[in-house]
């Protein structure tokens, strides 16, 4: 409300009043951020709008331009692009972090790290069973995701671990895959099982944890027998792509139960 100015169609003395408008962009009616400002002036005696600027009497023209540019957005309106611009950030420093560990745990591995390692495309998991000076030993994950991003974590369940054989790697080996390969992407310690839509229940969790040392026990002559003989480790190769026929079975009774989980294929990982 101005005091000043006649209002053009009545003649009234001080009635011309003046709202200012932000607008807004918005996805998904949440507003994104502000996009210019409109103003609302009109008569509060006769209630004539004033449609343009110039049609208010001079001595208001200004006062009007300085009421509307001394009007700020709300900060509401840029709600949206605070959320996107603060989940940006998080995810950044996410990985930075991430890759920061992974470094340290390739530096200093620890038993049941899990490696996400890539293979024509696609990534998989590595499970950390043992260590000896030179070397590492893995479980290796029997499934795939189609991209390298923190859902792969998803494949991290017991049951999707090939526990019929241990892979051991020397850590020159290791090193080239991380450096130079980068066939090593990321490392998580104390990375929990994932459970979720898998009614994994504790139970089978109990019977996995007892297989697995079980296993680790009698394969341990197994695998140092691998070292030293190369042929009879692509025999062992051979062995497994018998038994993916039978995982496939496995797996498509699986993914009935999770229709989430499209990505997930099958495959015989081999570096
Ligand atoms: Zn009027």
């Amino acid at each position: 409300m101005f005091d000043d100015g006649f209002c053009t169609h009545c003649g009234q003395k001080g009635s011309i009043a003046c709202t200012v408008f932000s607008k807004h962009a918005h996805v998904m009616w949440i507003p994104f951020f502000p996009i210019g400002k409109r103003t609302l002036i009109w008569c509060q005696q006769c209630g004539t709008e004033y449609k343009q600027l110039l049609h208010v009497p001079p001595v208001l023209q200004k006062q009007i331009k300085d009421f509307k540019s001394g009007q700020r957005a709300p900060f509401w309106q840029w709600v949206g692009l605070a959320l996107i611009i603060g989940s940006m950030v998080n995810s950044i420093i996410g990985e930075i972090i991430e890759s920061r560990n992974t470094k340290k745990y390739f530096n200093d591995p620890d038993y049941k790290d899990v490696y996400c390692i890539s293979s024509e495309g696609v990534y998989t998991l590595m499970y950390l069973c043992d260590m000896r000076e030179d070397s590492l030993f893995f479980l290796h994950n029997k499934y795939t995701w189609s991209k390298l991003s923190s859902e792969v974590k998803q494949l991290h369940r017991p049951h999707f671990y090939r526990l019929n054989t241990i892979y051991g790697y020397s850590r020159d080996d290791l090193n080239k895959y991380f450096y130079e390969d980068k066939i090593i992407h990321i490392i998580w310690r104390n990375l929990p099982f994932q459970t979720k839509k898998m009614n994994l229940s504790e139970e089978e969790r109990k019977l996995f944890e007892e297989d697995e040392d079980e296993e680790e026990d009698e394969d341990e002559d197994e695998y140092e027998e691998e070292e030293e003989d190369e042929d009879e480790y692509e025999e062992e190769e051979e062995d497994e792509e018998d038994e993916e026929d039978e995982e496939d079975e496995e797996y498509e009774e699986n993914e009935e139960d999770e229709e989430d989980e499209e990505d997930v294929k099958n495959i015989g990982f081999q570096f």
